[in-house]
């Protein structure tokens, strides 16, 4: 079960001495974090903080921990809804995004390392394992957290493919406050599950095995995966969402409950279940967290009275929600 990320109280002379230990150039105060997330949803942190390498990210991690503040690391906010209130304390926004892939195909990268800069640069140069990923909002950290997952080669797409599949270590920023790197037995990959759902780890940077591949091919493969997807998914850059809501039920498909239930179209305030992809939510303009979570429980309860199903929401929520 995803462990939600939520803040605690904690006093403003902790904050400002938090405050103090980071670099100021990077560091914002009362900053809104709707246009970090996908979902151009929720309000400020009292501190964002641009964490421009991975020494960086375990350092600002390290210092709040150290302080007591509540903590938060933000990707590409792809996969969250960050509440109205926003979150009290510091989130530490991962913009590490060194990488490079050495002659035997191992790609090392840092954890907010995006994953189309990872898949343009892999393909540019011939290697093959991330072409699936094309088009998904995502990065490394956020990638391994999620074990990111795609239903693809095309034509057949009979497979989902993980991330997992390419994975070979980490390095991370332990809840124990060590650094480590783990492999595959740590991190316990499973579906939209990882060990960082469980534990307060942070991941620095990771190694990717990829194999070579035929430039054209692969090439191919993100043609027909971004058409494939720009068919059946609202664009993000009309639509803000955060890609599936709920977490998938085998056999069924929760999309397939909510549309059975009617509710393609059905608006909460600013947020609709969209007419594409009904387990997706979109923002159609000024939509809040509350909209999202109003639309949530009404889908929830559709699907329970008509089905028996009890949907669980795939998205992680972060701070507070009124
Ligand atoms: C349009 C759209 C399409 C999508 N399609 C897919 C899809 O096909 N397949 C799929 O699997 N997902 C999909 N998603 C979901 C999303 O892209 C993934 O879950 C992605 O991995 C999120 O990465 P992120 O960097 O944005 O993480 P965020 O949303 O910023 O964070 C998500 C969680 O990961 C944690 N986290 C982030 N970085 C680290 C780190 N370095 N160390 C530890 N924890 C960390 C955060 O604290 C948070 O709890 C889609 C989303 C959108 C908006």
């Amino acid at each position: 079960m995803t462990r939600p990320a939520t803040t605690a109280p904690h006093d403003a002379t902790a904050l400002e001495a938090l405050a103090l230990d980071l670099d100021p150039a990077h560091l914002r105060r009362a900053e809104p974090l709707a246009p970090y997330t996908t979902f151009k949803i929720g309000g400020p942190a009292d501190l964002l903080y641009d964490a421009t390498s991975a020494d960086a990210l375990a350092t600002a991690v390290t210092a709040a921990r150290a302080h007591g503040v509540p903590w938060f690391v933000l990707g590409l906010g792809a996969n969250i809804l960050v509440g109205d209130g926003g979150f009290r304390g510091l989130v530490i926004r991962n913009v590490a995004r060194a990488h490079a892939i050495a002659p035997d195909g191992r790609l090392r990268a840092e954890s907010g390392a995006t994953m189309r800069d990872l898949v343009l640069d892999s393909v540019a140069q011939g290697w093959s394992g991330l072409e699936h990923y094309v088009g998904i909002p995502s990065t490394v950290g956020g990638a391994l957290w999620q074990n990111l997952h795609f239903l693809s080669p095309a034509p057949e797409r009979e497979r989902t493919m993980f991330i997992a599949e390419v994975f070979e270590s980490c390095e991370i920023l332990a809840e124990e406050g060590d650094r480590r790197t783990v492999g595959p037995d740590y991190v316990q990959f499973g579906y939209d599950d990882s060990v960082f759902h469980h534990r307060r780890d942070v991941v620095l940077s990771a190694t990717l095995r990829l194999e070579p591949g035929d430039p054209m091919a692969l090439q191919r493969i993100l043609q027909e995966n971004l058409a494939w997807r720009g068919a059946r998914h609202p664009w993000l850059e009309i639509h803000p969402s955060a890609g599936s809501i709920f977490k998938k039920i085998a056999d069924v498909g929760a999309g397939r409950l909510v549309d059975q239930c009617g509710l393609k179209g059905f608006r909460v305030g600013g947020a609709a279940i969209s007419h594409m992809h009904a387990n997706i939510m979109v923002n159609l303009g000024g939509a809040t967290a509350r909209d999202v979570r109003a639309l949530i429980a009404h889908a929830q309860e559709a699907v329970r009275e008509r089905f028996g199903h009890a949907l669980e929401p795939e998205i992680a929520f972060v701070g507070e929600f009124t």
